[in-house]
């Protein structure tokens, strides 16, 4: 079946500024990577712009009047010292959550089973009430709310392998046990949570992993906790916060990763969406800054999805 991509163009008009990591650059090279000749097979859709009920379901309705009031009508505001917007900024994260649950909707209609969602801003690290870490609204947690809410699903499963914690989406789903969130992140390192004893309602896995630990660390983590506990939990529906910054090359941190890597991880989660879910895999963008790693990694997890 085919494999979709959910873009919009506002995403490339989210501007955070001269030297700014999050940037647009990023998304245009992963696009050039998912336009290449050989992923002529997929689909590209345009993201639809989240509604206010969606983002409701996981943010205040406070915050998401601040956002939309602070965005300026020239040059630059932050929501947090990370966190810079611009003109654009409104529409691309109502654009980026969007995406999540346009994704959600082509999964749960049959019109694919699989899902990239290539958007920015990036959403994990989002609480309910706040901006935080180049994130606006977290639009894996948006299209989360949104399976469990219009389509009734009882137990979702988010997989995050971003280098950074997911704090946004646990603090969003430590107390829902129709949620299981398995991550794996380098520790120490920003945000600073997301230690193994962070569990929630028991319906957290928390993969904390030393600087350089590397591909055999990863793997034994995934393979112990992370993957074990998504399969015995029988998803009817995955999803993937997929950053790339624990490549080797991304200056943002230190976990030696490589392209192979994310391959692995990718196609174990596909094969345990294969087994409850229908194949069902929704994945979104989250970091990853370095664009040649970003590019080739992002391409790698695709053809993993397809
Ligand atoms: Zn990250």
């Amino acid at each position: 079946m085919t494999t979709l991509i959910y873009t919009h163009k506002a995403c490339m008009s989210h501007d955070t500024g001269h030297n700014h990591p999050e940037r647009a650059e990023r998304l245009r090279a992963v696009l050039d990577g998912l336009t290449m000749p050989s992923m002529s097979a997929l689909d590209h859709r345009e993201a639809p712009l989240a509604t206010l009920s969606q983002l409701t379901r996981v943010h205040s309705r406070a915050y998401i009047d601040q956002v939309l009031s602070t965005v300026p009508f020239s040059g630059h505001a932050y929501l947090d010292p990370d966190t810079v917007i611009s003109p654009r900024s409104g529409e691309a994260a109502r654009r980026a959550a969007g995406a999540v649950c346009g994704a959600v909707d082509a999964v749960m209609h049959g019109d694919a089973t699989r899902v990239f969602c290539a958007i920015r801003p990036p959403g994990h690290h989002a609480d309910p009430d706040h901006a935080m870490g180049f994130c606006i609204f977290n639009n894996v947690a948006v299209g989360a709310a949104h399976a469990l809410v219009q389509y009734g699903i009882q137990r979702v499963a988010i997989v995050d392998f971003d280098v950074h914690h997911g704090n946004g989406t646990q603090n969003i789903f430590s107390r829902e046990p129709r949620i299981l969130l398995t991550g794996s992140h380098q520790m120490p390192l920003y945000p600073g949570s997301g230690a193994a004893f962070e569990v929630g309602l028991g319906n957290i896995v928390n993969m904390p992993l030393t600087p350089n630990s590397g591909r055999k660390e990863f793997e034994a983590q995934w393979r112990t906790h992370g993957l074990t506990r998504l399969a015995s939990f029988e998803p009817q529906l995955i999803f993937i916060s997929a950053g790339f910054d624990g490549h080797r090359d991304d200056p943002l941190a230190q976990l030696d990763l490589v392209e192979a890597d994310y391959a692995w991880l990718t196609n174990e989660v596909v094969e345990i969406a294969e087994q409850s879910a229908a194949g069902r895999v929704v994945s979104t963008l989250e970091g990853g800054y370095q664009l040649d790693a970003l590019a080739a990694s992002c391409v790698t997890h695709v053809k993993a999805l397809m």
